[in-house]
C-alpha cells in the first residue's frame, strides 16, 4: 500500500526497532511511548480498520494475540499488559493500517 508508514516498516523501507517478526506480523517499539513499554503489533497484510475484519483477518488477529501471549516474558510483560486497537479517527486512529498497541512494563491506570 503506497504511502502507508506501517507497510514501509514491514518492507524495511523505513527503520523501526523490531522486537519480533514472523511471516505474517511484526512487533516494534512505538516511537512515542505512552507507557514504560509500548509496542505495536502489525499484520504484514495491509488493511486499515478493525471494521474490515473478515474470517481470515479475525483468525490472523487471534494469532497476533496468541503470539503476544506466548512471548510476553521476552517482551518484559510478565506482570501484565494492555492491548488497545483504535478504530477510526474519533478513537484516535492516526495510522490507517491495523495495529494492536501493547502497553505495559508498569502499573497502568485506567483512563
Ligand atoms: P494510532 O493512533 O492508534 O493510529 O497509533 C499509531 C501509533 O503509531 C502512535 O502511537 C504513533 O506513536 C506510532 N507511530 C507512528 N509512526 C511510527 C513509526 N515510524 N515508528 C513507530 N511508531 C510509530
Ligand atoms: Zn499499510
Amino acid at each position: 500500500m503506497e504511502n502507508c508508514i506501517f507497510c514501509k516498516i514491514v518492507a524495511g523501507e523505513i527503520p523501526a526497532h523490531k522486537v519480533y517478526e514472523n511471516d505474517e506480523m511484526i512487533i516494534f517499539k512505538d516511537i512515542e511511548p505512552k507507557a514504560k513499554i509500548h509496542l505495536l503489533c502489525v499484520p504484514k497484510e495491509h488493511f486499515a480498520y478493525l471494521t474490515e475484519l473478515n474470517e481470515d483477518r479475525a483468525a490472523l488477529l487471534a494469532r497476533m494475540m496468541e503470539t503476544i501471549a506466548r512471548i510476553k516474558d521476552e517482551l518484559g510483560l510478565e506482570d501484565g499488559y494492555r492491548l488497545v486497537i483504535n478504530q477510526g479517527e474519533a478513537a484516535g486512529q492516526t495510522v490507517h493500517h491495523l495495529h494492536i498497541h501493547i502497553l505495559g512494563g508498569e502499573k497502568l491506570d485506567w483512563e
